[in-house]
């Protein structure tokens, strides 16, 4: 196979990086091409005191067994190591502890009956195997019918309308089934959550991943933008790049969806990139402060609270241990909004005078002296809008032409985006390659 033109990959986050590691595993020619400077895309990271952290906060889930998979074929399965998480939402003002079923029994801002309802969601949820009953009923719709309307007004609306905005209302029930599911199983007997993370960060991981393709023979660009993808006589040709016009005998797209969209816009016809662009994303900030001191005792905090600016506040340094930072207290500060939203053209600074009075408000503690650093992150397509019945819009991984396939975070349903299964698609639509092109 190595005397054809190779198969190119757009794109070095999780799933392009696993799909080109499967490809030059089993020795098709692949060179993947990534547009920033550094791969891992939403999973890729900065410097604080020398050491790695994800410029969005990144944890895994014990069941998340592509990534688990991925680490050990790697050699460095044991970097995977579990922490347990401890959680609280803020609201009217309050910190309330959600870690487990004894803290949502104590949970003041419901009555006692709604606290047994919300705690049976989550029960419930685990055991849900068949999610298509749920696709034609919004989130909305099956949380108040699961745990009626106050719960679905304390708990669950304020972070459905904090993550999705203007479409919460539209959020599909399976959407949320899923998350439950996820945090109800990736817990002990007691009922603990634990996640996972990759001991000195998750870029360590990317590193292992793109070495790993190099040594068996593939190729990894960085800084190397993709403009176009050529295709002619209903074949995918090359890609027109920042580096130049590269021949492809085979490409794969594995950039956000309406990235591909744009790249695909002048070779496809005109209804097929009009299916991709019906998939909408929100976009997502990142305040990270670096502090002398530890702002909370939480690892992640909800916030519960329209009139805060960020819908999560994670204290990443009660995850991981300080030390790993020289001591400094990391916290991200998150915030969902739409690319058209004033607060994604600010500036860290701009970004931080606003956020400043809600954080401390929220921690009268709090010390402007403590900030010894901020960092602001944002990415433009960061959760696709998950509707009712999205699984009809979904695009297949395959496309209209020869030799083009299609892997994003949108086509990954019921699950909802995350490294695991960007690993998993990633890894899938390398074993199709493979198979197809030693067929040919
Ligand atoms: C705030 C936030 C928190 C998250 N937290 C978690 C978490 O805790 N756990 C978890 O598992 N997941 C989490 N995720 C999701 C996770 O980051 C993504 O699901 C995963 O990284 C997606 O990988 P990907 O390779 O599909 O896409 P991406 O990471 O988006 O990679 C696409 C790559 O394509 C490149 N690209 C785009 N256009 C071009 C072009 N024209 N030419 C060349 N290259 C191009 C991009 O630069 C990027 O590197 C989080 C995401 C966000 C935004």
């Amino acid at each position: 196979m190595a005397d054809r033109a190779p198969v190119i990959v757009i794109g070095g986050g999780f799933t392009g990086l696993s799909c080109a590691y499967e490809l030059a595993k089993n020795g098709v020619s692949v060179v993947v091409l990534e547009k920033e400077s550094d791969l891992g895309g939403m999973a890729s990271s900065f410097k604080i005191k020398g050491k790695n952290i994800e410029k969005f906060y990144h944890h895994c889930f014990c069941h998340d067994h592509s990534i688990i998979n991925l680490a050990q074929q790697l050699g460095c399965g044991d970097q995977l190591t579990g922490t347990h998480s401890s959680v609280a939402t803020y609201i009217n003002g309050k910190f309330y502890r959600l870690s487990g079923p004894l803290d949502v029994l104590r949970f003041k801002p419901l009555n006692f009956r709604d606290r047994i309802r919300l705690g049976l969601l989550v029960l419930k949820a685990s055991r849900i195997q068949d999610w298509k009953p749920l696709e034609s009923l919004t989130a909305m719709e099956w949380l108040k019918g699961q745990c009626g309307p106050e719960v679905y007004r304390v708990v669950w609306e304020p972070l459905l309308r904090g993550k999705f905005g203007a479409h919460a209302d539209t959020i599909s029930a399976v959407w949320i089934w899923n998350k439950l599911k996820l945090r109800g199983t990736s817990r002990n007997w007691k009922r603990q959550e634990k996640l996972l993370y990759y001991r000195g960060g998750f870029a360590l991981l990317v590193d292992r991943l793109s070495h790993a393709i190099c040594k068996k023979g593939g190729n990894v660009r960085t800084r190397c933008d993709v403009s176009s993808i050529i295709c002619s006589d209903n074949r995918v040709q090359a890609v027109k790049t920042s580096d130049g016009t590269i021949e492809a005998q085979s490409v794969v797209v594995a950039t956000a969806l309406p990235v591909a969209a744009d790249l695909l816009s002048e070779s496809i016809d005109s209804d097929y990139i009009a299916s991709l662009r019906r998939i909408e994303h929100r976009a997502n900030l990142c305040l990270v402060l670096e502090l002398s001191e530890r702002l909370s005792s939480f690892y992640w905090l909800n916030v519960n609270d329209p009139n805060v600016p960020f819908v999560a506040v994670i204290e990443h340094t009660n995850f991981q241990l300080p030390e790993d930072y020289a001591g400094k207290k990391i916290v991200y500060f998150s915030k969902y909004l739409s690319v058209s939203d004033p607060y994604y053209q600010m500036t860290g600074s701009e970004v931080l005078s606003s956020f400043l009075p809600h954080i401390k408000r929220m921690f009268p503690h709090f010390k402007d002296s403590w900030i010894e650093n901020y960092y602001l992150w944002k990415s433009p397509y960061s959760q696709p809008v998950v509707g009712r019945d999205y699984s009809q819009i979904i695009p297949s991984v395959r496309t209209p032409i020869n030799g083009l396939y299609l892997s994003t975070m949108a086509q990954i349903y019921p699950e909802d985006r995350g490294i695991n299964y960007a690993v998993r698609e990633g890894m899938y639509l390398g074993q199709l390659l493979v198979k197809q092109l030693s067929n040919n």
